[in-house]
């Protein structure tokens, strides 16, 4: 029979699919001995089914009550008892950790009755009305439907009527009557009443965590965070510990080392007199944590001690929530704590040099995003002038937008392409789409475990927190500091690494870490672990990594960034600015000897670009990709071009010869789907002496190159091909070419010929491509559209949107290779090729070639290299050293 219910002394770490992230952690605590207030995980097995089904599974009311039952023994109370109650929190917990988009509920076990007892045996009236009308907030709100704000309506209301600052100005009296509004709007809002009974209470509680996993915010995170739907959430039930019990108690978050920078030592903040969700949320500013060990020595002490345990337990940074309860210390949670991508590669390097980690999982511990991040710029702090205002440096980087006070105008401003900075008091989850449209988020209130700096750094958002200097007035859609009033609109600087907001635009430097890669300069310790992770990754990887450059430059900056060669070098891109001209010429010549001309004239024109990119690469290869794209390209635009003629007949003039007659070429040309016309291979066999210029051009590069005492090593490759006859035909004739360079210099050169794989037909044809090509190079931009049948230019389309909405892709195929699909074509492309030329090189040279996950499916189906564009190299060793791994 399935298991629903797990008691936390019963699960682990290895657990985490079926208890959640949050469930198996707790049992892992409890396992290590620690102060871990007792509970049970209601497993993600059970919320699968229920949502599937709309209805409990058999048995979980059943496993869920037994549960309760050993846990009221344990305790020597039970849930809800009147004269002392056992009370429990009831709390999401799903596989990956989705910080605050699902829900809580706590104080279960409160009612009219208990209520009282509460009251008698804590000792403390206040609190204990305190902690009911929580209770029916949250349940009412999360349970029942009823919308939250109407219960701070209710709330600021009392406040204004007792003339009250805060929630501790009131009184145990002022707290019994809220309690009474808020049944009555309870009442009011659905027709039911607060459910008394404490079972009923448990078993709607673990029904509504259970529905919040489809909530909306919880669907939008997923789908940034790239989660799958079908995961379904844990609920933990815990015996609640309270922190609001007076200045003896209070709840804190608490690091193992900072999480934005990695420094070791204890680190985090405390609030005195509070429940955990007052910390996280921001309402009050917290302290730091440090002053615990003044407020409670021993505690503190304690909390060092449990802290150590974890982090040489999980051998890693450590996140805690803890609560301290008349002094005595409880821990909430635990688990692997996120972190910025600097403190990413701090503690990586820090625990390998401790010898908690060996130096190779050191490498498992950084990605290639992490490092595309710190390849930002940051802003010139000597250039910026006076700070408007300080906060928190909570996520780090810079960034620069107009000031926007809901996330509303964030979604609407971002979508017409304006860069933003959603500023707000504090954020909530509602806030998560404005966030993810922001460049930054700047929030006046908070610290750094508040929602805005946990959910920023997650998503490696600029924000700077609790900057107190900002009155922001989010119905007015303005901040003011001091004098200086800032409207929705105004461009602000954000420098999420000093916590620091300027007015204005502030002027950007390149990264230090840019700078290692540009010139190999070791300027600070980060960039040393950046410098030894990358190190580290070439030892160990098998992939080789080129890099897409169509210039000398682009080339040689590549080169500085570590690529192996070129792997793709379109050389279409050499046709555009004024030589457009002369391949316009060439389309439209009469006949062959004025072909031949322009062809002539283009001729010295490749020659110089390959040459200079072969002695950028000297020495490594350059792998030379003949045209591609269709030739109407070059040509104006017809409608324009139509127009042009049209006026000038509506003026009774006559139409410039030459746009009649770029008109009848434009028409004869036009196709209705070019992407799948007239391009790659097919251009090279139809139009005559293309390919024997370009062919030309590299091999005299590569005679001239040579003279010089150069190592060129270009390879040339055919685009677009389906059918091994494209790419004999093809070959050919540059074999042709090659020999007579060859013949007329004097210099043997002999270059490699290959293809691309970019159409389904090479794929499945690879065995016999295979005879014609020495080496392969998959263009999945081209092999992804023409699998799918996705246009590649109209991927922004609408539908692309809802695709992703409905879960169809978690992401974009062409940002990241469909495995399924796609992937297996390059299987059996790989796997054919090879059975028929064992030593074919193969390579990959689209877009997927630098993307982090991508590179991992490359490096398991066994290609030789990926070509990425020069930023990307570093970010593609780094991921072929992990997938070596
Ligand atoms: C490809 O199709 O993946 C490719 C690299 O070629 P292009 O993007 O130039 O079509
Ligand atoms: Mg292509």
């Amino acid at each position: 029979m399935v298991r629903y219910v797990y008691d936390f002394a019963e699960g682990g770490r290895d657990l985490a699919e079926l208890l959640g992230g949050k469930g198996a952690n707790l049992a892992e605590m409890t396992r290590l001995g620690l102060p871990v207030p007792p509970g049970f995980t209601v497993t993600t097995d059970a919320c699968r089914a229920f949502l599937a089904t709309g209805a409990e599974p058999a048995g979980l009311i059943q496993e869920v009550s037994d549960h309760l039952t050993a846990l009221e023994e344990a305790a020597g109370r039970r849930l809800g008892q009147p004269d002392d109650p056992l009370l429990l929190s009831v709390r999401s917990g799903a596989r990956f950790s989705m910080p605050g988009m699902m829900e809580t509920i706590l104080d279960i076990g409160l009612n009219d009755e208990s209520v009282r007892g509460l009251a008698k045996v804590s000792g403390n009236e206040r609190f204990a009305w305190d902690s009911y009308r929580r209770l029916v907030q949250m349940f009412g709100s999360t349970v029942m439907g009823v919308d939250g704000s109407l219960f701070e309506g209710v709330l600021d209301d009392l406040k204004r009527a007792r003339g009250a600052a805060g929630d501790l100005d009131l009184t145990a009296e002022d707290l019994a009557g809220l309690v009474e509004s808020y049944r009555s709007l309870v009442h009011q809002e659905t027709g039911e009443h607060f459910p008394q009974s404490p079972a009923e209470q448990l078993r709607r509680a673990v029904l509504a965590v259970f529905e919040s996993w489809n909530g909306e915010r919880a669907r939008i995170y997923r789908r940034r965070e790239h989660i799958s739907d079908d995961l379904g959430t844990a609920v933990n039930v815990q015996t609640m510990v309270f922190g609001n019990l007076g200045a003896d108690s209070g709840s804190g978050v608490a690091f193992t080392r900072d999480p934005s920078t990695g420094r070791s030592g204890l680190y985090g903040d405390y609030l005195a007199n509070a429940q955990g969700e007052d910390v996280v949320a921001g309402i009050r500013n917290t302290v730091p944590l440090t002053a615990l060990a003044e407020l409670d020595p021993v505690s503190y002490e304690q909390l060092r001690s449990h802290m150590g345990v974890l982090e040489t337990h999980y051998r890693d940074l450590c996140d805690i929530e803890f609560t301290i309860e008349r002094g005595r210390l409880w821990m909430l949670q635990t688990r692997v704590g996120k972190r910025t991508s600097e403190a990413a590669f701090a503690i990586a390097a820090e625990l390998a040099d401790e010898g908690l980690i060996t130096p190779d999982e050191s490498l498992t511990r950084v990605s290639g995003e992490d490092l595309a991040r710190l390849m930002f710029p940051r802003f010139d702090t000597s250039a910026v002038g006076e700070a408007l205002a300080h906060g928190l440096p909570a996520s780090p980087g810079a960034a620069v937008g107009a000031a926007v006070f809901d996330s509303a105008e964030a979604v609407r401003r971002a979508a017409q392409g304006e860069q933003v900075v959603l500023v707000r008091q504090e954020t909530t989850p509602d806030d998560l789409p404005g966030m993810i449209a922001a460049q930054a988020v700047l929030t006046s209130r908070g610290g750094k475990t508040s929602h805005a700096a946990v959910v920023a750094r997650g998503m490696g958002r600029v924000c700077v927190c609790g900057a107190e200097a900002l009155a922001v007035d989010t119905a007015a859609r303005r901040f003011t500091v001091g004098d200086t009033v800032v409207e929705e609109g105004t461009v602000v600087s954000v420098d999420g690494s000093e916590g620091a907001v300027y007015l204005g635009a502030a002027p950007l430097v390149d990264s230090a870490v840019m700078r290692y890669f540009e010139t190999g300069e070791r300027s600070d310790a980060l960039v040393g672990t950046v410098a030894d992770a990358m190190e580290r990754a070439d030892g160990v990887r098998r992939l080789e990594v080129r890099a897409n450059a169509d210039t000398p430059e682009d080339a040689a900056r590549a080169r500085r960034f570590g690529a192996q060669g070129v792997g793709l070098c379109r050389t279409e891109h050499m046709f555009l600015g004024e030589r457009r001209k002369l391949v316009e010429a060439m389309i439209l010549a009469r006949d062959e000897s004025e072909r031949a001309r322009v062809l002539g004239e283009l001729l010295p024109l490749q020659r110089q670009d390959f040459r200079g990119i072969l002695e950028a690469m000297d020495g490594l290869p350059v792998t030379i990709r003949l045209i591609d794209p269709p030739l109407h390209e070059f040509l104006p635009d017809r409608t324009g071009l139509a127009v042009r003629i049209a006026a000038a007949e509506a003026r009774g003039e006559r139409p410039e010869p030459h746009d009649a007659e770029l008109l009848g070429a434009v028409n004869r040309m036009h196709e209705e789907n070019p992407m799948l016309g007239l391009r790659g291979v097919r251009l090279g066999l139809i139009v005559p002496g293309l390919v024997a210029m370009q062919v030309r051009a590299i091999a005299e590069a590569v005679v001239e190159r040579t003279r010089a005492g150069g190592r060129p090593r270009a390879e040339i490759m055919v685009p677009l091909v389906g059918a091994v006859e494209e790419l004999r035909i093809e070959r050919a004739e540059v074999e042709r070419v090659l020999a007579e360079v060859s013949a007329e210099s004097g210099v043997p050169v002999r270059l490699p010929v290959g293809t691309m794989i970019e159409l389904p037909r090479a794929a499945l044809t690879a065995g016999r491509i295979a005879e014609a090509a020495e080496f392969f190079s998959f263009g999945t931009n081209d092999l992804t559209q023409t699998t799918w049948g996705f246009s590649r230019d109209d991927v922004e389309a609408e539908f692309f949107s809802a695709y992703l909405d409905k879960g169809i892709f978690a992401t974009s195929p062409f940002e990241s290779l469909d495995r399924d699909g796609v992937g297996r074509l390059v299987r059996i492309a790989v796997d054919e090729g090879r059975a028929t030329r064992p030593d074919l090189k193969i390579g990959v040279c689209g877009e997927h070639g630098g993307d982090p996950e991508s590179v991992h499916f490359f490096h398991a189906v066994g290609l030789d290299y990926v070509s990425c564009s020069p930023f990307r190299v570093p970010v593609a060793r780094l991921e072929a050293g992990r997938a070596a791994l």
